[in-house]
Order: structure tokens, then C-alpha cells, then sequence
């Protein structure tokens, strides 16, 4: 590590180890009403980084509260949309600006390799905002002729939804949170937002730059604690009225069920178990490694990871081959190393679940090409790898993984468009797909035939906030980013005034 890498390292340390980490609430940054706190690690080592706030009941009614107040009396959602827009893209300077802070933090709490968290948690994070800054002045209703005799005035308004409740998972802690920060920013609503207890400092920091772009007190409130707390009493608040979660469908679930109390809108963005197509006249050079960083980047904490793999079995030695050999190239390391490429999974029951899965994709009769193991020293490390004469009724083909754990199975030539989409959709999931083929009817045709909220053919751009992320079946409830996105932060109101 560099020295200048690592003073700043250590002057995060030294400032987490003072006290423990507060929540913003209403523009100030409190302890919780019961003084209890939880520690956050760094997966990389399993040292406590913080002490943070837990919040409890009445830190969540506290913080619902000052949403409630700023969304009806405070300036948020009667200020123009070009100021709101100016605030997003002061937000987005400002991020940018501390930069190398927000991505060391999230390297550090998460556990992603430096390499990767400037470009995907600070880039995607300022992209996001932007991009949704352009949407504050461009959310519009509608008009209508409507049918009923007489003379009308009919049109339809597009309100902001109200107070919303932001649930975020440990994967992308900042990209996440912002992602769902910007459209509902834009579109006026005002926001409770929980990162995961595995990691919450970024989302803390980016707490004080919302403060420090101008965004107005209680617009943004920041708690932290634990799901089955904080989490579950955000999602059955009876004064929310959007939830907006990103996490584990067994999570989707109880959301869906805590917010019966009052109805509040859900908007879920849940599991995968995303397939891969290489077909036999693919480019190789290019299906191989994409194949390959679809399931092991970000150590497979991906919830679009391309984690089923079908090959078609005149090129499947080659591909599984180049695959595994990519799994054993690929750096292992520390996450401060600049030339880690693989880092750890986020906690010690994170990589007990991941070796679990292993074992009993072994115990159901696939065999392991590559990896399988926990590496060994400090630190929550399991080894990229490849499973393979894998069958559809094996629980490593069916449940989420969430770990670098690729399932491959072979496809025969004589296999059409149709059987290849019912082995895509097997899963009760649908969030993404990839298709490897230098046939654009055949990509075009399977395409369509994929329950998939995104099918990435020749490759992928990665997640784009002008594009819908979303999923089908049991991934989940409505669509983020893009048009889309905006609008799930919004209401529509029909209003009609007779003329005579
Ligand atoms: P994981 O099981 O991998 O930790 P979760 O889906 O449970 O993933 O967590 C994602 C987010 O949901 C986290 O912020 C977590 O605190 C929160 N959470 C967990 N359980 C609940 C719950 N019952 N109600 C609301 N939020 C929850």
C-alpha cells in the first residue's frame, strides 16, 4: 500500500474509532433514543471499523416525521424544478470533489477491490444524479377529451408520491442509495433512507454532502440499524407512503407484507439467478471473459450476476477452459491492492452460506472445474469458481448464490430458440440474461422469449440510469432508473372542471 493510501486510511479509522457513527435526522446528526449501536467490519480483515447508531422505533418515527414535515410544509416539493435540479447536480460536484473518500470508505466497508469502487460507487453515483437532475424539469402530465356530454376540462396531474422509505442492501451501498435518492429527489418526494447495517458509512458521509449541497433539512434522513428493526419498522410505518427496497426476495416478502398496514406503494428489486448464452458461433475472445467477470466481479455480490452458464457443446471444453483459466488468473487480494480484481464476501455468514452452496451442488453431483474453497487466512475469501454437469433440479441451479459460484451446463445444436428460453427461465427468477451469438435473429429471437428485466447480447454497458433495471417473476415489483424510475416517485391525479 502506498504511505499516501495508507494515512488515509488511517485518518478514517482514527475518526470512526472516536465515537460511534450518528444518524441524520431533521438536518441534525443524532445518537439513537436508546443509545444502542452495532459495529460494522472490514471484510477484507474482519477488523471493527465503527460503532454505529441502531436505530429503533423511535428513531424511525422521528425520522418519518421530519420526511412528513419537510413534505408539507417544508420548501422540497413547492421549489421549482430547475433549483431542485441545481441541488442534484451541487450533490453530484460535490461527490465527485470527495471522490477518493467515498470510494476508499466503500472499499473499506464493503470490501470491494479500490480499483473498481471510484469508478462503479463514485461514478455511477454522480451519473445517477445527473441524470435525474435532467428529469426534475421534465416531468409532465397529461390532457384529455373525455367522453361524458358537455364542455370539460379534463387533465391529469403527475405529484410527487410523498415520504418514501429507502431500503438498501450491502452489495453497492452508495450507487444504490443515490439511485434511489435522485429520482425521488427530482421528482419532489422527501426520503428515509437505510443503508444495510453490514455498511453504512458511505451512505453517512454522502449524509453531510446532501447537507452541504443545500439540500433543505428533513428532506433527506439518513437512520441506520438492523432489517428486522429499523428496517421493519420503516417498511409497516403507517406515515410512508412509497417503499422502495433492494435486497433478498425472502426480504421482498416481509416488505410486501409490513407495507399491508396503510398500502404503501412497493417498488422491489430482488434476487436473480441470470443465465449466460455462448453459442458455438460466438466470439469467443470477447464471451469468454465477460462470461467470466458476469459471475466473479464484485466476488458474484451481484443480484444481476450471470451466475448459470449454457454452452453450446461444440465450444464448451474451450469456454469452460478460458473460464477457469480466468478464475485462476484472476487476483485474489487484499482490497486496498490495486491490482485486486477479486475481493472478499462481505461477512463471515456471507461466506459460510457461498461454501454451503458449493458442498451441495457437489452432494446433488456436479463437479467442481475450478475453485470451491474458502482461501485460506484473514479475511472472508472463497475461491472463483466453476461448477459444471450441473442439472436444472439442483439447488445451485435454482436459489441465489450470491457469491463467485458459476453453474454450466452444455446445450446440444439441435436445441432450438424455445427449449433455450425454457432453460432461462427455469428459475422462479427473471432479472437479467446475457446471449453470446453472431447470429442477430437468433440473439433477437431469444431475446424476446426471456422473462429477463434485462437481455445484454455481445456484451453489457453495465447498469445505465437511463435504462430500466428491473425484474420479472419473483425479482421483483415495477422498475428503477429511467422515465420509469421518475415516474414510480409519482401520483397521478385526474382533475376535471365542467365548462358548461
Ligand atoms: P441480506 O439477507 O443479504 O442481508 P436483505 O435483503 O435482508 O439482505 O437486506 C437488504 C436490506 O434490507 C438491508 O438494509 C437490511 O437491513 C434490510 N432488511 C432486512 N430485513 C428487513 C425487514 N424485515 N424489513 C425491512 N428491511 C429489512
Amino acid at each position: 500500500m502506498n504511505e499516501d493510501l495508507n494515512s488515509r486510511v488511517e485518518a478514517l479509522k482514527a475518526q470512526w474509532s472516536k465515537a460511534p457513527a450518528k444518524m441524520l435526522i431533521g438536518g441534525e446528526w443524532r445518537e439513537s433514543q436508546s443509545g444502542e449501536t452495532f459495529t460494522t467490519e472490514n471484510p477484507a480483515d474482519g477488523t471493527i471499523l465503527s460503532e454505529v447508531a441502531a436505530a429503533g422505533q423511535a428513531d424511525i418515527d422521528a425520522a418519518v416525521a421530519a420526511a412528513r414535515k419537510a413534505f408539507e410544509t417544508g420548501p422540497w416539493p413547492q421549489m421549482k424544478p430547475d433549483q431542485r435540479a441545481k441541488l442534484l447536480l451541487n450533490l453530484a460536484d460535490l461527490m465527485e470533489k470527495h471522490g477518493d473518500e467515498l470510494a476508499l470508505i466503500e472499499t473499506l466497508d464493503v470490501g470491494r477491490p479500490i480499483q473498481f469502487s471510484r469508478m462503479i460507487d463514485v461514478g455511477g453515483s454522480v451519473g445517477q444524479l445527473r441524470y435525474n437532475a435532467g428529469w426534475a424539469t421534465k416531468i409532465t402530465g397529461e390532457t384529455h377529451e373525455v367522453s361524458a356530454p358537455g364542455e370539460w376540462l379534463s387533465y391529469v396531474l403527475r405529484e410527487p408520491i410523498g415520504v418514501c422509505a429507502q431500503i438498501v442492501p450491502w452489495n453497492f451501498p452508495l450507487v444504490m442509495a443515490v439511485g434511489k435518492l435522485a429520482p425521488a429527489l427530482a421528482a419532489g418526494c422527501t426520503i428515509v433512507l437505510k443503508p444495510a447495517e453490514q455498511t453504512p458509512l458511505s451512505t453517512l458521509r454522502l449524509g453531510q454532502l446532501i447537507q452541504e449541497a443545500g439540500i433543505p433539512e428533513g428532506v433527506v434522513n439518513i437512520v441506520t440499524g438492523l432489517g428486522r428493526t429499523a428496517g421493519a419498522a420503516l417498511a409497516s410505518h403507517m406515515d410512508v407512503d412509497k417503499v422502495a427496497f433492494t435486497g433478498s426476495t425472502a426480504t421482498g416478502r416481509a416488505i410486501i407484507d409490513a407495507s399491508k398496514t396503510n398500502f404503501k406503494r412497493v417498488q422491489l428489486e430482488l434476487g436473480g439467478k441470470s443465465p449466460t448464452f455462448i453459442f458455438a458461433d460466438a466470439d469467443l475472445a470477447k464471451a469468454i471473459p465477460a462470461a467470466a467477470m458476469g459471475i466473479f466481479f464484485n466476488a458474484g455480490q451481484v443480484c444481476a450476476a450471470g451466475s448459470r452458464l449454457f454452452v453450446a457443446e461444440e465450444v464448451a471444453d474451450q469456454v469452460l477452459e478460458g473460464i477457469a483459466g480466468m478464475a485462476k488468473a484472476l487476483k485474489v487480494g487484499h482490497t486496498l491492492d490495486p491490482d485486486t480484481v477479486i475481493g472478499p464476501l462481505v461477512s463471515e455468514s456471507q461466506l459460510d452460506r457461498v461454501t454451503g452452496y458449493i458442498q451441495s451442488g457437489q452432494a446433488e453431483g456436479a463437479d467442481v472445474l475450478v475453485g470451491g474453497q474458502r482461501k485460506d487466512g484473514e479475511g472472508w475469501y472463497v475461491e472463483p469458481t466453476v461448477l459444471v454437469e450441473t442439472e436444472a433440479s439442483m439447488k445451485v441451479r435454482k436459489e441465489e448464490i450470491f457469491g463467485p459460484v458459476l453453474c454450466a451446463a452444455r446445450f446440444k445444436a439441435e436445441e432450438d430458440v424455445e427449449r433455450l428460453a425454457a432453460y432461462g427461465n427455469e428459475t422462479e427468477f427473471g432479472l437479467a440474461a446475457s446471449i453470446y451469438t453472431s447470429d442477430i435473429t437468433k440473439a433477437h429471437k431469444l431475446a424476446r422469449r426471456l422473462k429477463a428485466g434485462s437481455v445484454r447480447i455481445n456484451g453489457s454497458p453495465g447498469v445505465d440510469p437511463a435504462l430500466p433495471l428491473g425484474g420479472y417473476k419473483a425479482s421483483g415489483w415495477g422498475r428503477e432508473n429511467g422515465k420509469a424510475g421518475i415516474e414510480a416517485y409519482t401520483e397521478l391525479k385526474s382533475v376535471t372542471v365542467g365548462l358548461g
